[in-house]
């Protein structure tokens, strides 16, 4: 889809949020702005000799509540749209989970797939010496985005430290366990997007057993989430990565696949089982299915093939899969969307509590992490319920106004515009 840029969509939505609450621009223009970016050249020297030099980013959309908090994309769309849109989701996802955080976010313009283990360590340890002058443990703190994982996380962690020089675990989240990583941290996003869903489930006096499910992305938001989502009774038909989509009318064994793709470099290439035969990513998206689950990446559904989507209800683990458009579409369809920063805030939550544990120097047990996330997201999902059923709005719009409301208290109380 040409033209598409995802920060005039947070703004449009953003700008009806505040309508709908009676603000005027100057109660909320600064979160209009970003208010820090950061572009770099971030130079690699290729196991070959050869150096490479690619585009990195860290936007730090909002500091008002607190440190900036996002995520590191690496991929070779990311570009300063989308890393300041992803910037400002997170400082709307931050204040619907009442974290204290602001939003901030980050990525390296290049496919990590076409790197060997030694050159991804040595452009993240680039990476990290570049951006250094603008994070910290109480200004900015990353975490695990598209392409970037616990290892990854590590080695921010490391390599900071020794920038620093003391070790300093709280510069990131989404660390191994081993380094100051928390437990849950890893399955945080999809347990979360299984929580709001059955918030939503229960509202609406609907059972999970045996509705359907389609899954678009494999990573760590969909393959979490299609597993706790068959657990509690659902049954996937059809899961896609980047490299294939796979469909099986009977419900696909999602351990299994879970299990292949992680001993796969997260790639389902190659997956099979009886029944089950490939289909086109289009074909998964457009599914008759009661859930679809969209945990790949932003702009999937919209103005071109929303028409053409069946599901009933649509659950958003990835940061803006839908477009605008698609959006009241499916709004005047009666198609519900449980929206990306309600759905997927699972993630932050549970890097707010490692970074906690990291300051503190102590540390909480699986059933401790899970139990203060589900409490989270259950008060997360009722605000944003209630927002919805006061002013008779679309989810995603009720969501941004919970956390508009907040936000301009905030900017009042402390005089941000001064
Ligand atoms: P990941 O890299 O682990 O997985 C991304 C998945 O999407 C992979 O399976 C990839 O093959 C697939 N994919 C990429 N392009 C695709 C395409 N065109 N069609 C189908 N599949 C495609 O990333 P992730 O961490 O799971 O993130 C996925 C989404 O969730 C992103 O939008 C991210 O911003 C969002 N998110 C992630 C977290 C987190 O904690 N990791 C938290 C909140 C939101």
């Amino acid at each position: 889809m040409q033209n598409y840029n995802p920060y005039e969509n947070m703004l449009h939505t953003l700008d009806i949020a505040a309508e709908k609450l009676g603000y005027t621009r100057n109660d909320y223009e600064v979160l209009r702005h970003p208010e820090r970016e950061l572009k770099v050249s971030v130079p690699l020297q290729l196991d070959n000799g050869e150096v490479h030099v690619y585009e990195g980013y860290r936007c730090q959309h909002s500091t008002l509540r607190g440190s900036a908090k996002g995520g590191l994309r690496f991929h070779p769309d990311a570009d300063e749209n989308e890393v300041r849109a992803l910037a400002a989701w997170m400082t709307i996802k931050n204040a619907i989970a009442n974290l204290p955080y602001g939003g901030g976010k980050g990525g390296i313009k290049v496919d990590p797939k076409t790197l060997s283990p030694r050159e991804l360590e040595r452009l993240t340890r680039n990476f990290v010496r570049r951006i250094a002058p603008i994070i910290g443990v109480n200004t900015d703190v990353p975490a695990p985005d598209v392409n970037t994982n616990a290892q990854i996380m590590s080695w921010i962690a490391d390599e900071y430290s020794v920038l620093k020089g003391e070790w300093s675990p709280g510069i990131v989240t989404g660390k191994p366990i081993e380094v100051g990583g928390s437990l849950g941290r890893n399955e945080a996003t999809g347990r979360g997007c299984l929580i709001a869903l059955q918030g939503y489930l229960a509202k609406k006096n609907l059972d999970i057993k045996n509705m359907t499910v389609a899954v678009q992305g494999f990573g760590n938001v969909g393959s979490v989430g299609a597993r706790l989502i068959a657990e509690a009774g659902a049954k996937v038909i059809a899961i896609g990565d980047s490299s294939v989509n796979l469909y099986n009318p009977n419900g696909l064994n999602i351990e299994k696949a879970y299990e292949y793709a992680n001993a796969n470099n997260r790639s389902l290439t190659g997956y099979s089982e009886p029944g089950m035969i490939t289909i086109t990513g289009q074909e998964l998206l457009t599914q008759d299915v009661d859930i679809l689950y969209l945990a790949a990446l932003e702009n999937q559904i919209n103005k071109d093939n929303m028409k053409n989507v069946r599901a009933k209800i649509i659950l958003e683990g990835a940061n803006g899969p839908t477009t605008n458009d698609a959006d009241t579409y499916f709004f005047e369809k009666g198609v519900d969307i449980i929206p990306d920063v309600l759905a997927n805030g699972g993630g932050v939550v549970v890097s707010y509590y490692e970074w906690v544990q990291n300051k503190a120097g102590f540390y909480w047990s699986l059933e401790e992490v899970n139990e203060r996330l589900t409490k989270n997201m259950q008060n997360s999902f009722e605000a944003v319920w209630q927002m919805q059923e006061k002013y008779n709005v679309a989810p995603r719009l009720a969501a941004y106004m919970v956390a508009l409301e907040r936000l301009v208290i905030e900017t009042t109380l402390r005089g941000y515009n001064c």
